[in-house]
């Protein structure tokens, strides 16, 4: 099982990189990612929400691990249409016990792969669209609180603070290594650590 890490680790913010192929790693992670999902009790989890930058996306809107049906893994998955609007509390598990409403689409229209590399496009509504367009933010490094509308903005703003203030604390203590070591680690998990430095010094 993977850890969910909490704002403001450097992941959150993070834009995730597209796969090429799903390889026995993928998948690796992939069931890790569901685990991980169920055991938080979160209805859909980004990759990088548990330090992988990659995008894959699992979800579950029932959070009922025993319903399978329910549950998809999306692999670079893109909103095409958005239609409509719905407003309502919305939480995340990078941000434990903050729930806030935001403004999101009523329905959206959304093209993927599934873990067997095949395209699919699945049209969601109220809760589901909710989730996709909080999962798809993640994915491209946005995080919900600015999402948020300026008042709920403002209600958030001491919990905010106290996420910032113990994560820089358990950093200080050494539990969580600083922001320039988790950004090597992101770099090399994309595999792009060698590539640019060749270029330079090809130039
Ligand atoms: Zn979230």
């Amino acid at each position: 099982m993977k850890k969910v890490v909490c704002y403001p680790h450097p992941a959150l913010v993070h834009p995730t990189k597209a796969l090429t192929s799903i390889d026995k790693k993928i998948h690796l992670h992939v069931g890790e990612m569901i685990e991980t999902m169920y055991d938080a009790k979160g209805l859909g989890l980004a990759a990088n929400q548990v330090a992988l930058p990659f995008q894959i996306l699992v979800m579950n809107i029932t959070g009922d691990p025993n319903q399978k049906d329910q549950e998809h893994v999306f692999i670079n998955p893109v909103i095409v249409e958005k239609k409509g609007v719905q407003e309502g509390d919305e939480g995340c598990l990078s941000f434990p016990d903050l729930f806030q409403k935001v403004r999101r689409a009523k329905t959206v229209k959304v093209q993927a792969y599934n873990l067997q590399g095949e395209p699919v496009e699945v049209m969601a509504n109220d809760l589901a669209a909710r989730c996709w367009q909080h999962e798809l933010d993640h994915l491209n490094g946005i995080v919900f609180i600015s999402k948020m509308g300026p008042l709920a903005r403002l209600a958030a703003r001491g919990a905010v603070k106290d996420f910032e203030r113990k994560f820089r604390e358990a950093q200080k203590r050494g539990e969580i290594p600083p922001d320039t070591e988790i950004e090597k680690v992101l770099k090399a998990l994309e595999g792009e650590v060698n590539e640019p430095g060749a270029k330079n010094g090809a130039y």
